[in-house]
């Protein structure tokens, strides 16, 4: 599932790989895949941009291009990015084809067709993909525990639902969720604005250690090269359901919340 270590990993692998390539063609597979601008204009804007920079922003993979242009990718839940040969025939799940130079493909590939990609200049792009209003990047090293609390403050909603809200925190995906509430102890269907200071202390250091440990393994998907990530998505709790949490035996439950399931242990999560 691509939740934000996925993302990041292949951001990583685009700085190596793709950044300072030109892009020389595009096909688009499957239409409703491209946001905006209209198909023709796509692959038309597109052809011989030099591909400068990749930033990520939330689960957005924004790419830099000559031009003033930003290409923005959005994997959804399963989707990905490969770098393969250019006469590789495409599999099914084929969505994008960038061409790139040296004979090779720059393809979006996503098994349930949700993943979506935009290109626009940078202020239209952010206005139209809403980026402005997306909370701290959990990731980066300016977000603290009191940035976690000042989000939390005020905050009427169930706990859970409330983490996944992106513009709460940018970062967090419902697997990467329930992990870090699992490590820190606390009750997903707690209220966001109850927690105590040494509450959002363990819950601010357990979103670090989820979200680095699953980047440190290269996550859970294969990366730009097709190389297999080696996080599991069934790390401690996530769809363990019915077996033995890691720390008290108890077996681990499932429930909805916010339509989401949520996966947690009834005994040492308070
Ligand atoms: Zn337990």
């Amino acid at each position: 599932m691509a939740e934000v270590p996925e993302v990041e990993i292949i951001l990583r692998d685009l700085c190596e790989a793709v950044v300072g390539r030109v892009i020389t063609g595009a096909e688009v597979l499957e239409p409703a895949s491209v946001l905006f601008p209209p198909i023709p204009e796509f692959a038309a804007i597109l052809h011989g941009r030099e591909v400068l920079d990749a930033n990520r922003r939330a689960k957005f993979i924004l790419v830099t291009l000559s031009g003033n242009l930003i290409l923005a990718v959005h994997f959804m839940l399963w989707g990905t990015l490969k770098l393969v040969p250019a006469n590789q025939p495409p599999v099914e799940e084929t969505l994008v084809i960038l061409h790139l130079d040296r004979a090779e493909d720059l393809r979006l590939l996503d098994k349930l067709g949700y993943a979506r990609t935009a290109l626009a200049e940078p202020e239209i792009l952010a206005e139209r993909l809403d980026l402005g209003s997306l909370g701290p990047e959990a990731l980066e090293p300016s977000f603290t525990v009191d940035i976690l609390a000042g989000q939390l403050r005020n905050r009427r909603g169930v706990l859970k639902s409330v983490l996944l809200n992106q513009r709460v925190l940018a970062g967090l995906g419902n697997r990467d969720a329930d992990e870090s509430l699992w490590l820190a102890g606390i009750a997903p269907r707690r209220s966001a604005a109850s927690l105590t200071g040494e509450e959002l202390f363990r819950l601010q250091a357990a979103i670090v250690q989820v979200l680095r440990e699953g980047i440190a393994l290269r996550g859970t998907q294969r990366d730009l090269f097709g190389r297999p990530g080696g996080a599991s998505h069934r790390r401690n709790i996530f769809e363990r359901n019915g077996e033995p949490c890691p720390r008290c035996k108890t077996p681990i439950a499932r429930t909805r919340i916010g339509g989401r399931n949520t996966h947690f242990c009834p005994n040492c999560q308070h």
